[in-house]
């Protein structure tokens, strides 16, 4: 048997927060946001006289720190529990966002710990107190549609990926005028983690024919938009949003591969933004993987309209496309030329390898990885090396 969850409620466009004003039936609201960026633009105070207009009193947890750590969302949880809200609104990037599905988790249920929640789908019911809405601000990670949650435990350097549909939110608003205010870095980044998503999805273990089509719309709309949406075309912000909404619908279910279980461990090693780390890998992993999944990325290239009379010419004008996107929005096609030392890969290259064959993302990559491919497979990525996998 098979499962595929996704939010109850997904609003979207221009001023999609206004729909708040329809909440009906709660009492307390417990917004969590990040830095500063939610309140320098307006959005922090828009999203609160919205739900006080509704009638709801309203709590505020600010500043949570990128990479949200377990103190931070612990003491969230402490704050909620206080305060006895029976919705949870998130707004921001990806880091508020996670640290709140969290706090949730903890709320509900302040006996447990990270150890007791960080096996795979293993989570308690939630509900139980509180709902769950998130906004988010970037349009990259999907947090807002995903079963994920990443924390980190800084005493002892461990990342808990959460995993499990309970943390899937309730409502997800999809307002296209907050990621107007991205800047153009971050535009490339995240929209280059969200092509990932959807092409790592569509090949990968657990994907099915509900997770399919949502891969292949939101890849065929990465291509449309990105480029505008990176030299500030409004229209093609908000379409780079429905855009990694709709990856992240297919990869909360059909899961990941090896792109990201690199980029997880090569981010804090290099001091590489995630989406950057998968843009510089995927050509790769395209490659790698194309020796059981050809098929799969001929089907994505000939949906772009991209040369190519076989599946091998196809599969290769796919990776010629990812190359050529990635160069539009300024992302360097290598590791050495992203600025990484010869030195820093030499020294980290056994560990990051071992550790990426242990990321969960390995296990639904289409093509078995041994530590070996990892370290070739990053090889290649930081000279450019083309190989045959
Ligand atoms: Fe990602």
């Amino acid at each position: 048997m098979a499962r595929f969850t996704l939010p109850r409620d997904i609003y979207f466009g221009e001023n999609a927060m206004e729909e708040l004003k329809n909440l009906k039936g709660h009492k307390k609201a417990f917004i969590v946001t990040g830095g500063s960026s939610m309140q320098k633009f307006g959005f922090l105070d828009k999203l609160k006289n919205i739900l006080e207009e509704t009638g709801l009193e309203v709590k505020l947890f600010e500043g949570v720190e990128p990479d949200p750590s377990v103190e931070t969302v612990m003491a969230g949880a402490k704050a909620m529990q206080e305060f006895g809200p029976d919705i949870i609104v998130a707004i921001g990037g990806g880091s508020p966002i996670d640290a709140a599905k969290a706090m949730w988790v903890f709320y509900e249920y302040p006996e447990l710990t990270f150890d007791d929640i960080k096996t795979p789908f293993s989570m308690p019911k939630l509900r139980k107190k509180a709902i769950f809405a998130a906004i988010p601000s970037t349009s990259g990670t999907a947090t807002e549609v995903t079963a994920f949650s990443v924390i980190t435990d800084y005493s002892t350097k461990i990342k808990y990926p959460l995993a499990d549909f309970e943390i899937t939110p309730d409502i997800a608003i999809l307002d296209t005028t907050i990621p107007e205010t991205m800047p153009p870095k971050l535009v490339a980044h995240t929209g280059m983690d969200a092509l990932t998503h959807a092409i790592e999805a569509y090949v990968a273990s657990a994907r099915s024919k509900f997770s399919d089509p949502l891969a292949l719309e939101a890849i065929s709309m990465v291509f449309d938009y990105l480029e505008d949406s990176y030299n500030g075309d409004k229209r093609a912000r908000g379409e780079m949003h429905i855009a990694q909404c709709l990856a992240g619908m297919a990869f909360s279910n059909a899961l990941l591969g090896i792109t990201h279980s690199l980029a997880h461990k090569i981010g804090a090693v290099f001091d590489i933004p995630h989406g950057c780390c998968n843009a510089i890998l995927l050509p790769y992993v395209i490659k790698f993987n194309s020796k059981v999944a050809m098929k799969e990325y001929a089907e994505i290239a000939k949906l772009l309209g991209l040369p190519g009379a076989s599946d091998k010419q196809l599969t290769d004008s796919l990776i010629a496309a990812v190359d050529e996107l990635n160069k539009k929005v300024d992302i360097v096609p290598t590791f050495k030329e992203y600025g990484v030392t010869e030195d820093l890969l030499k020294s980290s290259i056994d560990a990051i390898a071992k550790n990426a064959v242990l990321d969960p993302c390995t296990a639904s990559n289409p093509r078995k990885t041994t530590e070996e491919d990892m370290k070739k497979i990053l090889e290649c990525a930081y000279y450019g090396k083309q190989v045959n996998f």
